[in-house]
């Protein structure tokens, strides 16, 4: 079976704009309303030669009570199906409270776990991402889903683990 990558955290940080990314095509809904995106959704990709499913995921109400937990539970499935994850974080926003209640259940996985800080539109945001090394899983890679800044070495970083 290919491996694949699921892509995991809050709404509205990017995380189907980074699938697209991953695609090279706009597949995934991208919406500036959070939570669109039903709850998990698989897609072939490829990168340097190499095959993989990327999933989208998403699928609770918008500051619904309870919704961090719905995230930290969809991180925790990750963890236990996939074959790597990949935290994404605002970093224009920094770590919230959800952020670090899911970082807490991903600092447990046996499976790889990178942590992307998203929204890096240029350079002027790198130490707002380098602040997200305080999530404890590890380097924080910027990148910007939307302009495309760093995807190259996160999708490298990816394929390392997988
Ligand atoms: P999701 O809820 O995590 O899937 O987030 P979306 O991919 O739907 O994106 C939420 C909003 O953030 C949309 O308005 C996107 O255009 C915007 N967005 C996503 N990635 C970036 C980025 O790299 N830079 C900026 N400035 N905005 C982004
Ligand atoms: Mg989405």
């Amino acid at each position: 079976a290919m491996p694949t990558v699921a892509i995991v955290g809050r709404p509205n940080v990017g995380k189907s704009t980074l699938v697209n990314r991953i695609l090279g095509r706009r597949e995934a809904v991208v919406e500036d309303i959070p939570g669109v995106t039903r709850d998990r959704v698989s897609y072939a990709a490829v990168w340097s030669g190499r095959r993989f499913l990327v999933q989208d995921t998403g699928g609770w109400e918008p500051d619904a009570k309870g919704m961090g937990q719905a995230i930290a539970r969809q991180a925790e499935f990750a963890m236990n199906t996939a074959d790597a994850v990949v935290l994404v974080v605002d970093a224009t926003v920094g770590a919230t409270a959800t952020d670090e209640a899911v970082a807490r259940v991903l600092r447990r996985s046996k499976t790889p776990v990178l942590l992307a800080a998203n929204k890096v539109d240029d350079e002027r945001v790198e130490s707002e991402a380098a602040a997200l090394w305080s999530l404890g899983l590890g380097e924080p890679r910027s990148v910007s889903a939307a302009h495309g800044r760093g995807a190259g070495d996160l999708l490298d970083a990816i394929l390392e683990v997988l």
